[in-house]
């Protein structure tokens, strides 16, 4: 009999598993590894096939997915005995594994003295270390991969050959005489890990090359080197994500559950964002203002082997320049980091693809991924429908895309914001790998409806080649949440988020639809309102507030003159008289405004700043009251609301207390929303997609609002609520 398993099958150890599997049943034949999946021949009795198939399924390593199994009957020689036959090339396309965190054994084997790889930085089994980043061609054979340069040593080999071996087949198997090593750029040093530990102590900064990119790296502790950290990156205030040595010392910090203590020590081992208990010695500047702290353990054999010898957390950032893709070769870095970095810890193992750090956090015990891609990327997501071969470009901003074919989707790692040519050219770049890795060659494209998207240009210059569709990007959001959860039903889904193109050509970003996979109707919208001065605006809350009140509160706007310069005032007096303004129902944009009546930032620095700030205010204040607000006609209308946020605040109303009552709002909007809906369409089925359901307080209240209800909640499950999200979503536009 021939069994074609589909799936995760290949780099994870599971042609040594059926070896043994076929050996222990006294079954003869062979395995290989094809473009598609993993092959099987197998003969002998009847029982011993069942319980071989059986066991495929139940006994698979960790680490595999089984999609399915195809079983054919074949007429075939009668072979003697059980082989691991050599990969052959089909068409199709078969799963990649993402990078695996280094497993316990390995670790139990680098800490033992006897041991031939005692103390080795890249040790690796089947179970662990890279594999997409290392990947250059399908089938997953070492000769493809980045590690074809070193050759093995007898004893590797050996290893790599025997079924019985725990490095069977191992791409990256290697030790310290035939693989690749580590080394600080222009230092000699003994023991590299103890000279590394002493430059982080004085007060150095370093690049230090991961699995997909390098980090820069600092004590955390330490005020004055975050300070220059933050000068030399031009970060004044974005949080910079930490690595703790071990659980002991994150505890020492953070509040963590079970749960998030089980992502930490995952074979994707991503940072978690886990609430700060006590900051202590960590410099404040690392996470300005935020109740979170961004958290990863070790997961390299390196980052261990450094950790021997440091015992504070240290900040582990993306090595970019200004929201780049992260730097991923040796010269690259060197060309690109001179200014930041003091020292460079570099390996001569090459990235094939780059991936960054991967962002998770847990709510309410609920899983949400915000940034998807080291350890998650390329894993597929099963959609519950069947498209056309297809290619969707997402929006714009942390930007991914998604190549599917059949009812399968495979979601790009983060790669970015496609504002600058460096991202754009490794947008392209990785798209044109993963067709070729894939094997998928789209027949359409889909793209977001922004004219003025980077993604919308390379979609138009598609347009002789393949069919361009185009897809609203709040319906893209509450399609991706629904192809998420595997759902084609009924929905009434919130798509609040900052910034999207509608329509009508006005921004939207606070939008309710219902309908089900086939099509949504936007049937609820945040009220328009003005902002003048286009994009800069937005980095200004007090500018988008001082607009809002010119347009609706002229009375309003005379009593936070005083904060502006008189060249401002007149600016965007004008601007809204003669309506040369935009016009956003973005939900986004009400908490910038709100932020802006409270006078909180002048400057925002990062994307969604100043609505951070504001859910972290929330969180200082337990009050249930909510401010009036209006539904009527499509429209969400919510000057009474602002109005009455102005009067607390003219009142001296602790601003604590102002964004919680605002963020309680927000929940009775979204609570009264979803009722009314529900009374009139039948819809139990509520779903919340874009960036504002990132924000956990609003999360949290929400789940606890609509435990009295029995609504059926759908939220994200494998990719992120924000724009990262949108490109699954648009494969709606493909299918059969
Ligand atoms: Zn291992
Ligand atoms: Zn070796
Ligand atoms: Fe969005």
């Amino acid at each position: 009999m021939k069994l074609r398993v589909f799936g995760r099958v290949q780099g994870v150890g599971f042609r040594p598993f059926v070896y043994r599997l076929a050996v222990s049943l006294d079954l003869k034949g062979y395995v290989l590894n094809s473009s598609k999946g993993v092959e099987i021949l197998i003969q002998g009795d009847t029982s011993s096939i069942e319980k071989f198939i059986e066991d495929l399924f139940h006994e698979a390593p960790p680490l595999s997915v089984i999609d399915r199994i195809e079983k054919e009957y074949v007429k075939s020689e009668p072979y003697s005995d059980f082989t691991i036959k050599k990969s052959r090339k089909e068409e199709g396309f078969v799963f990649i594994s993402p990078d695996i965190a280094v497993c316990e054994d390995c670790l139990l084997e680098m800490r033992d003295p006897k041991d031939r790889r005692y103390r080795y930085p890249f040790i690796n089994c089947t179970n662990c270390g890279p594999r997409y980043t290392i990947i250059e061609d399908i089938p997953y054979d070492r000769p493809k991969t980045t590690m074809k340069k070193f050759k093995m040593c007898k004893l590797c080999e050996e290893e790599y050959h025997n079924p019985l071996s725990r490095r069977f087949h191992a791409q990256p198997n290697s030790c310290f005489d035939c693989g690749p090593s580590l080394w600080i750029d222009g230092l000699e040093t003994k023991d590299i890990f103890k000279e590394i530990s002493e430059l982080l102590k004085n007060g150095k900064i370093l690049a230090i090359k991961g699995l997909g990119g390098f980090h820069i790296a600092c004590d955390a502790t330490d005020k004055e080197v975050v300070s220059q950290l933050r000068e030399r990156k031009k970060r004044p205030h974005k949080p910079f994500a930490l690595m703790m040595k071990d659980m002991d010392m994150v505890r020492r910090y953070c509040y963590v559950s079970e749960k998030e203590e089980r992502i930490l020590k995952s074979p994707q081992s991503p940072i978690v964002l886990l609430k700060i208990k006590e900051l202590k010695d960590i410099v404040e500047n690392v996470a300005p203002q935020n109740k979170y702290l961004g958290v990863m353990l070790p997961y390299t054999p390196y980052h261990y082997l450094m950790f021997d010898y440091i015992d504070f957390p240290i900040v582990m950032t993306s090595a970019n320049i200004s929201d780049e893709p992260i730097i991923k070769d040796n010269e690259d870095a060197k060309k690109n980091l001179g200014h930041i970095v003091d020292f460079y810890v570099m390996h001569d193992r090459d990235i094939k693809h780059r991936v960054d750090d991967s962002v998770v956090f847990v709510e309410n015990g609920v899983f949400q991924i915000i940034r998807r891609s080291r350890g998650y990327a390329p894993d597929p997501v099963k959609l519950p429908i069947k498209v056309r071969p297809a290619l969707a470009l997402g929006p714009e901003l942390k930007n991914t895309f998604t190549l599917a074919k059949d009812d399968i989707a495979i979601p790009s790692p983060h790669i970015g914001d496609l504002k600058n040519k460096e991202t754009l050219d490794v947008f392209e770049e990785t798209i044109n790998e993963y067709i070729k890795l894939f094997k998928i060659e789209p027949e359409v494209v889909i793209s977001d409806m922004h004219p003025a998207y980077m993604t919308s240009q390379i979609a138009e210059n598609l347009k002789t080649y393949v069919e361009v569709i185009e897809i609203q990007h709040h319906r893209a959001h509450i399609f991706s949440l629904m192809l998420d959860n595997g759902y084609t039903g009924d929905i009434i889904g919130f798509s609040f988020d900052g910034t999207g193109y509608g329509d009508d050509g006005k921004v939207w970003g606070g939008e309710v639809f219902t309908g089900d996979i086939n099509g949504l109707d936007r049937v609820f919208h945040f009220e328009y309102f003005p902002i003048a001065g286009g994009d800069s605006a937005i980095q200004h809350p007090g500018r988008i507030a001082l607009s809002y009140f010119f347009e609706f509160m002229p009375h309003l706007a005379k009593k936070i003159e005083h904060r502006f310069t008189p060249f401002e005032i007149e600016a965007i007096e004008k601007m809204v008289k003669a309506k040369k303004v935009f016009y956003t129902s973005s939900l986004g944009r009400i908490f910038d405004l709100v932020a802006g009546i409270l006078g909180i930032m002048d400057k925002i620095t990062y994307e969604a700043q100043a609505a951070i700030y504001l859910e972290m205010l929330a969180m200082e204040s337990d009050t249930e009251k909510v401010y009036p607000f209006v539904l009527k006609d499509d429209e969400i209308r919510i000057r009474p609301m602002i109005e009455a946020i102005f009067n607390d605040m003219n009142r001296g109303m602790d601003r604590a207390f102002i964004s919680r009552r605002f963020h309680n709002t927000i929940v009775k909007i979204i609570h009264d929303t979803a009722c009314m809906l529900r009374e009139k369409t039948y819809i139990n089925t509520l779903g919340f997609s874009g960036g504002v359901f990132q924000n956990r307080l609003l999360l949290h209240l929400l789940m606890e609002k609509f435990k009295e209800h029995d609504f059926a909640i759908l939220l994200h499950k494998n990719v992120p609520p924000n724009d990262g999200g949108v490109s699954l979503g648009q494969l709606v536009m493909a299918k059969y």
